[in-house]
């Protein structure tokens, strides 16, 4: 059966910007994959989105200006004048009636507090752990009234909410056909993510510096002090800043690394790049964290380090050769494509359109 979907993004950032981190790629995977399968759907974005022959629909607005993940436990909301998020749910308001289901993908209060006001029913893919009181609430109040309508990518997400049980989880998928199989690598080491305090970049830093092994930083600069901060602080790490790829881009240039260092300070919900680094052959060194913990199969597809332990990730650096680039896509393969990705996807639809 096919259905007519409204993808609402993050207010963060328009699409192709970096700002809404790994929700930009999240959500136009899955849109590709339910347009593949038939479904029509149509996505609310920021002004300034890249379309990717993506049907979007551009609404203009104030970005959210204070990331959730800079926010202390009990913070309350904040929304601006001329919001552009409040600006995309009341044009999903409006256009509601033709939706079978509105499928929202931003970690934020108001389309969560507004879904008992809609009549199409909203499905909420939550992309964070639990980081402030007043969304734990509102996510929790919404898992129990309207069952089944809160999506994760992993278990260790879930786990840190009280209301685990109730969520559906769904990791992520990766459109595989872009990302090539790179089997023979350089010596480089890589680092892909938003440069922010929470994504621990400072110690893939001091793992490069001991080793004297290059570390390639790919990614968004999103908090530009945190980075001059790093950059004072190791001012003889052989690291190379390039740049905020497009996933082309950048699948080619981190599939010639010999591994990806993944470096939370948070709990990561999942890490799409840790699953894009593997669906290029590339081993993970990642802290023992988050969504990452489910990923890494230990010592097959890759190393989970003691977390915040630099000597850890430097100890593991000297055992990437026992791992095969092989096994590493074929986990990609087998877990995150997007036909898979799909498949729990629709799946998470359909329970929620038979409530
Ligand atoms: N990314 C990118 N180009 C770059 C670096 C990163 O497109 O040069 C994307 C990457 O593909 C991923 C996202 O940025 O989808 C980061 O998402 P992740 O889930 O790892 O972390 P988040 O930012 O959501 O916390």
């Amino acid at each position: 059966m096919y259905h007519k979907l409204l993808f609402m993004s993050t207010p963060m950032g328009a699409i192709g910007s970096g700002l809404g981190g790994g929700v930009e790629l999240t959500l136009s995977n899955i849109a590709t994959e339910m347009l593949r399968r038939g479904h029509k759907l149509e996505i609310v974005t920021p002004q300034g989105s890249i379309s990717n022959s993506l049907p979007i629909k551009e609404i203009p607005g104030e970005l959210i200006q204070i990331p959730a993940q800079n926010q202390s436990r009990s913070d309350p909301i904040v929304l601006h004048k001329n919001s552009v998020l409040a600006n995309m749910w009341d044009y999903a308001r409006q256009v509601q009636a033709d939706y079978d289901l509105i499928v929202n993908f931003a970690y934020d209060w108001l389309p969560l507090y507004l879904t008992p006001f809609f009549n199409c029913p909203i499905a909420h893919l939550i992309s964070m752990g639990s980081l402030t009181d007043v969304m734990d609430q509102i996510i929790e109040q919404i898992a129990i009234n309207f069952p089944n309508t809160i999506g994760v990518h992993s278990q260790t997400q879930a786990a840190t909410f009280t209301f685990a049980k109730r969520c559906i989880c769904l990791l992520n998928g990766l459109d595989l056909s872009i990302y090539q199989f790179c089997p023979k690598p350089t010596q480089n080491l890589a680092w892909v993510g938003r440069i922010s305090p929470e994504k621990g970049l400072e110690d893939a830093v001091a793992a490069a510096e001991i080793t004297g092994i290059p570390l390639k930083i790919f990614g968004f600069k999103q908090d530009i002090s945190y980075w001059e901060k790093i950059c004072q602080e190791y001012p003889n790490a052989p690291i190379e800043y390039v740049g905020f790829l497009p996933t082309v881009e950048l699948q080619k240039e981190l599939g010639k690394c010999r591994s990806l260092l993944v470096t939370p300070r948070w709990i990561e919900a999942f890490g799409n790049v840790a699953i894009e680094a593997l669906a290029c052959g590339v081993p993970l060194i990642a802290y023992r964290r988050g969504g990452l913990t489910e990923i890494v199969q230990e010592g097959k597809t890759g190393f989970l380090v003691e977390p915040d332990s630099v000597q850890g990730l430097v100890e593991a650096i000297k055992h990437l050769d026992e791992i095969d680039r092989q096994t590493c896509r074929q986990q990609a393969e087998t877990l995150y494509s997007l036909e898979a990705m799909g498949d729990r996807t629709e799946e998470w639809f359909q329970k929620i359109l038979r409530n």
